[in-house]
């Protein structure tokens, strides 16, 4: 196999604090995959300046003057941390041959890249990077991320427990995956219903190196909201599951009412009225899942995802 070609993609949001020192960190990663002949000389790292306010573009700009590794790309606007990251894979998925996502605040152990490249010669065309543990993480963001992922996986979206955004996509899967036309984010999720070989590398993740994180806590809500109604309809189908338990509790609570009328005639009127009103409560929930079923349906037609992505063939005759 050819040396590939490495592109590091890092979204960046009014950064300017943490650039300066994270920069050169990724640098001297790059300069040693490239010395150990694990990637090849025109690697580059990829900053995507997703309209900050402060001096971010700026520091890009003087970096890519200053050394030929650094290139930079500067969106119009905010639009949020996973267009920033789609924007980078699919600027560089025509011309190289792999891209590593990181964030720019030197959480993500970027030592890991190595064994991630290491997966990539082995065969891996995806390669997740998992944190191994959440010590760096208040309680409120360990507990709410891992409840997250735990939720996601019993919704039936497939997503690898504890993995952000710092993978390794192979261009071969982004061409694939630049098909998923969906506007509605969450790479996470999306990636893996790409398909291909995967591997997951474990990492330390660290604290922040300078500046807070962008992710308030309603943003992240906001996420794990997204990430849920755009990976799952099951949602939709709970109403009904929802209302068939209520309507048949109701049910034999009027049984039993009825029940009671003959033998003791003695009902409470309250009991029999509530059992009448959940009764009709319950049917009017299993219709309206119904109708979400079908929606969940038309939503998963727009979405006008690929029907089918061939892996392999067998050569031509
Ligand atoms: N980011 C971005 N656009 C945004 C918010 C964040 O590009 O609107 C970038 C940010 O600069 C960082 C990464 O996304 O490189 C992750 O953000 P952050 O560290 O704030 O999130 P956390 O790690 O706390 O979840
Ligand atoms: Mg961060």
């Amino acid at each position: 196999m050819a040396i590939p070609k490495l592109y590091i993609i890092i979204p960046c949001y009014n950064e300017s604090d943490v650039l300066h020192i994270t920069a050169p960190m990724v640098l001297d990663e790059l300069l040693h995959l490239i010395n150990t002949n694990r990637v090849s000389e025109e690697s580059r790292i990829m900053y995507v300046n997703d309209g900050s306010k402060d001096d971010t573009w700026k520091i890009i700009t003087d970096l890519a003057k200053e050394n030929k590794y650094y290139k930079g790309i500067c969106q119009s606007r905010n639009r949020g941390h996973q267009n920033a990251v789609l924007a980078g894979l699919m600027e560089t998925m025509n011309c190289c041959d792999i891209t590593i996502s990181i964030d720019c605040d030197g959480q993500d152990d970027v030592k890991a890249m190595e064994q991630m490249v290491d997966e990539y010669l082995a065969g891996s065309e995806v390669v997740y990077g998992v944190r191994d543990n959440r010590n760096t993480d208040s309680f409120l963001k360990k507990f709410t991320a891992e409840s997250f992922y735990k939720i996601m996986n019993s919704l039936g979206a497939d997503i690898v427990f504890n993995h952000a955004d710092y993978r390794l996509i192979s261009s071969r899967v982004l061409k694939e995956f630049a098909e998923f036309k969906e506007v509605n984010l969450f790479l996470r999720g999306m990636i893996p219903l790409v398909g291909f070989k995967s591997s997951n590398v474990y990492y330390k993740r660290n604290a922040r190196v300078a500046g807070d994180s962008h992710y308030t806590f309603s943003k992240m809500l906001g996420l794990a909201f997204d990430g849920i109604t755009s990976l799952s309809v099951k949602p939709l189908m709970l109403i009904s599951i929802f209302g068939v338990v209520v309507s048949l509790i109701s049910f034999i609570g009027i049984i039993t009412c009825i029940i009671n009328q003959f033998v003791t005639s003695n009902v409470d009127e309250w009991v029999a009225m509530t059992c009448v009103l959940c009764f009709l409560g319950g049917i009017q929930l299993i219709a309206m899942g119904v109708i979400g079923i079908y929606i969940g349906k038309v939503y998963m037609e727009v979405k006008n995802r690929p029907r089918y992505i061939i892996s392999d063939r067998t050569p031509e005759e």
